[in-house]
């Protein structure tokens, strides 16, 4: 069996077509021999850019969603072989066979024309489809009007008694007429091939047996059954993915700009949970836990493809980036809190400040918060903790000082605050978080005060004494 993910480099990769690609590789991955392909679908040569093309192979990559078969793999030229701009002569071959054998006709019926039938159409209360204008013109006609130097496009002929029926993976059984099709342009009159042609030429030849795409894409299908039927190719099995809904109940899109896959990777989603996430969205899955490509495919099953329409919400994935957080090595979050951060945080002390934070950040820019609290000579207090440090007062801070220059451990310093003070509970953590940090929640304080080294600790909460001094 072989599986394909065919995106069109329009821009870059949103959600839902990462998860159309997601379910293609574990559709195949789970069949064990399965094959996933990936094919540019870039016929559409104006909005189509390399750019893109790049930043989808990247983004598949980085997302752990990797392709046996296709476009960037090393060895031939993938580049003549699977993208559709390499395959202008096949289409072209397959278009003129068409036309040869009669399933095709040319058309000369002009943009204007065509809306009008249309807008006679809907007065008349039918749905618009082509009338036929072009479909039976004797060939002395159709060389007087080439000779006149008419250009047509190439229409498919469709037979109103036509049941291009097929059964959806996900959807059940879906009844078509071809008299509800009617004929249809395979050949635009600017000579390029219409997209949903070369789409299920490529699915043909390039031997793929199960297509899960786009619901969007559904409407095509009954006359990419036709066309390969005509051609005498074999047509694959295909399987219509509800639509994934942003929050405004409107279908992510790529050219909207929505959530792309690549703008919540510079944010700092990992690519576990991003693949959790979408390997869950619409299709369940038993096993609550973060799991990794291999064992989402094993539990795989194309039937437990829901068929109501996905919502993205933002909550869940953040539910899977803390998860992926908490299984992250340190050594791997070192380097995810970017280089800004890593660059604040002393030589030596790298792992104990990933260790001591990685509890309270969802994402890089947080981890650069927490290397500029601890380690810039000048802290900024929040309001909140001014407010705090106002309210303990003079002797909290001159007592914690002293205490601070003779510092053992976190639990014998706190006993001896605690004693020295008669303050308690809140009233004897609070105002030496915000002395210390600045902020009044944050990571465990033993390991902060660590981090920020007792000489500094001692320095911070003097400049505490100072501002209820009235010094600063
Ligand atoms: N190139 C199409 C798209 O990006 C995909 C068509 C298909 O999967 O059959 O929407």
């Amino acid at each position: 069996m072989k599986t394909r993910f065919a995106p069109s480099p329009s821009g870059y990769l949103h959600l839902g077509n990462a998860r159309t690609a997601l379910f293609n590789a574990l559709f195949a991955a789970s069949e064990g021999d399965g094959t996933f392909l990936l094919r540019i679908e870039d016929s559409d040569a104006e909005r189509s850019t390399v750019d893109y093309r790049d930043a989808i192979v990247e983004d598949l990559r980085w997302l752990g969603v990797h392709w046996q078969e296709g476009y960037g793999l090393k060895g031939a030229d993938t580049t003549t072989t699977y993208t559709q701009a390499g395959r202008g002569a096949l289409y072209a071959e397959y278009l003129s066979r068409l036309e040869a054998e009669g399933h095709a006709y040319p058309c000369f019926c002009t943009p204007e024309i065509l809306a009008g039938q249309r807008v006679e159409q809907r007065a008349a209360g039918k749905p618009p489809r082509y009338p036929g204008t072009c479909r039976h013109l004797k060939a002395p006609e159709i060389e007087r009007r080439l000779a006149g130097g008419e250009v047509p496009a190439l229409r498919f002929r469709v037979e109103p008694a036509a049941k291009p029926d097929f059964d959806d993976l996900v959807r059940g059984s879906q009844a078509f007429r071809g008299a509800d099709i009617g004929d249809f342009i395979i050949r635009r009159a600017d000579g390029g091939p219409a997209f949903f042609f070369c789409n299920a030429i490529d699915d043909a030849l390039m031997g793929v047996s199960h297509v899960l795409r786009g619901e969007d894409h559904l409407s095509n299908t009954p006359r990419q059954l036709l066309l390969l039927q005509a051609l005498g190719l074999p047509v694959p099995i295909y399987g219509h993915l509800p639509l994934l809904l942003g929050d405004n109940g409107k279908p992510l899109s790529k050219r909207l700009g929505d959530v792309s896959l690549r703008a919540l990777r510079e944010l700092g989603y990992f690519p576990e949970a991003l693949l959790n996430y979408l390997a869950r969205l619409g299709h369940a899955y038993t096993d609550n836990g973060l799991l990794s490509f291999g064992d989402l495919a094993s539990a795989f099953q194309v039937h437990k493809i829901a068929s109501a329409p996905a919502h993205y919400d933002p909550a869940q994935l953040a539910h899977w980036q803390k998860l992926a957080l908490g299984e992250a090595e340190e050594g791997v979050l070192w380097e995810w809190m970017g280089k800004e951060t890593r660059a604040r945080v002393p030589v030596g002390q790298e792992m104990q400040f990933v260790a001591a934070i990685r509890g309270n950040i969802r994402f890089p820019d947080e981890a650069l918060a927490w290397a500029e609290r601890l380690f810039s000579t000048t802290l900024e207090r929040d309001d909140e903790s001014l407010e705090i440090i106002r309210e303990s007062g003079a002797n909290y801070f001159q007592t914690a000082t002293v205490l601070l220059s003779e510092y053992v451990d976190f639990k014998n310093f706190m006993a001896r605050l605690r004693d020295a003070t008669g303050c308690q509970g809140k009233a004897l953590f609070q105002p030496l978080r915000a002395g210390l940090t600045g902020c009044l929640s944050g990571p465990e304080l033993a390991p902060l005060v660590l981090l920020l080294g007792t000489e500094q600790a001692v320095q911070r909460l003097n400049e505490c004494v100072h501002i209820l001094k009235g010094k600063r």
